[in-house]
């Protein structure tokens, strides 16, 4: 085997090995999200939009959140998760009279798409432990 043909085959070697390492782990975090990756950054955001929303919420701020959850479900950029998210809206419209109302909401439709996913439903009475306060157990402290 000449230099250049061994450099050749060591290179085939670790393109292999660069493959089968991403089909057991998924690409580098660098690269565009997955539905699954944009989908857990987006409920991050939702979540802790709610988690800071006034408890008592102005007329203002009630519209200010009704009107970014009709755009963010306009814009969502898996279209297919989009088209269902809206309609989820337009049957549920958002309840966002206070925080926790606001909170259970966007955890019941969070719950519609993990039971349209065949995922566990979330229990929407710890909506704040998990996104607001930290649990009372007292592991996120
Ligand atoms: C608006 C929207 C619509 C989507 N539609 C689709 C779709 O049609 N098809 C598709 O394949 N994917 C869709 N996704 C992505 C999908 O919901 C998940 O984000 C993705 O599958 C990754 O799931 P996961 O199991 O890692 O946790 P995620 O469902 O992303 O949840 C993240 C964390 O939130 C917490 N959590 C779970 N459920 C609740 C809840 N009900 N309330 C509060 N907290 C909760 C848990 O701690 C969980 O670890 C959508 C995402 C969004 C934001």
């Amino acid at each position: 085997m000449t230099a250049q043909s061994k450099k050749f085959a060591k290179s085939k070697t670790s393109a292999a090995d660069t493959a089968a390492l991403q089909a057991a782990t998924g690409p580098p975090p660098n690269c565009p999200p997955d539905v699954e990756q944009l989908g857990r950054a987006s409920w991050t955001l939702l979540h802790s939009i709610t988690a800071t929303y006034p408890e008592t919420p102005t007329p203002n701020e009630q519209n200010d959140v009704k009107q970014f959850m009709r755009l963010f479900g306009k814009l969502y950029p898996c279209w297919v998760c989009a088209e269902d998210f809206q309609s989820y809206m337009e049957r549920n419209k958002v309840r966002a009279e206070t925080r926790d109302r606001f909170g259970r909401w966007m955890c019941e439709a969070h719950n519609e798409v993990n039971r349209k996913l065949g995922k566990n439903e979330f229990d929407c009475n710890k909506w704040e432990e998990r996104w607001r306060t930290g649990w009372k157990d007292g592991s996120c402290d």
